[in-house]
């Protein structure tokens, strides 16, 4: 990788675009959706600006970064002009104060406590904070997020919360040896998005389901997904 040229990388990147947005297509069609229910975000952390703009060339409208740090220090190389960023990774509420403002939609919202900091810091900047719930729906103790017991509760305290809006849930999947157990958690996932958007609590808009990556971005969608957060497929693998 840390080889190929600048024209090169380019072109890996419009060839991998072309192709991710066929395969997005054709599994909205087999879920009896189109391309465009499907939000296709380029994930770009470790991508050098460069290379971002170049996706967004490519016409891809959402971008999204795991550490605040990375994002403000590239913000204003980005040609955010018809793009979004999103936060995808996981928040200290420390950074909280930074962040509100500057992003579209916070996607790893994964307590409580960071959830009251999003909404006091947002009502402090006069802002309605976007936000999703991250669950952790393999109940892994290695992974971030909320268990799918605590998140009725977790909705119910938002709800009460000014300056913060929950618009839907997030999820990161165990690593499966096979399709049939992905699809179960992907499906559950689906599940728990459907009774939580037939609530219409207060201070929600359940709209978007987040899940689907590089390596399962397809299985994703074929279980509801309508947003998928797609790296190393776009830019190649990651150097750290
Ligand atoms: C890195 C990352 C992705 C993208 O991973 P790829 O496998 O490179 O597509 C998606 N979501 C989150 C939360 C990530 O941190």
């Amino acid at each position: 990788m840390g080889c190929l040229s600048v024209d090169e990388r380019f072109k890996n990147i419009d060839y991998n675009i072309a192709f991710i947005k066929e395969r997005i297509a054709e599994a909205a069609v087999k879920s009896s959706r189109s391309y465009g229910d499907i939000d296709f975000m380029a994930v770009t952390k470790t991508v050098e600006p460069i290379f971002i703009n170049r996706a967004i060339e490519n016409g891809l409208n959402l971008i999204g970064e795991n550490k605040v740090q990375e994002l403000l220090s590239k913000k204003p190389y980005l040609n955010l002009d018809k793009c979004e960023a999103n936060l995808i990774g996981h928040l200290q509420t420390n950074k909280v104060r930074q962040i509100v403002g500057e992003v579209s939609l916070i996607e790893s919202v994964d307590s409580l406590k960071l959830a009251s900091e999003i909404s006091k810091r947002s009502v402090a900047k006069d802002l309605v904070t976007e936000c999703l719930i991250e669950v952790n729906i393999g109940g892994e103790n290695s992974k971030t997020g909320i268990s799918v017991g605590e998140l009725d509760e977790m909705l119910c305290q938002i709800a009460e919360m000014p300056g913060i809006k929950v618009c839907g849930l997030m999820t990161i999947p165990p690593i499966c040896d096979n399709d049939a157990e992905l699809f179960k958690y992907f499906s559950k996932m689906h599940k728990i998005f459907i009774d939580i958007k037939d609530k219409k609590l207060d201070n929600t808009d359940i709209s978007i389901l987040s899940m689907g990556m590089s390596g399962d971005y397809e299985q994703a969608i074929l279980c509801g997904s309508n947003h998928v957060r797609i790296g190393s497929a776009i830019f190649g693998p990651r150097l750290y």
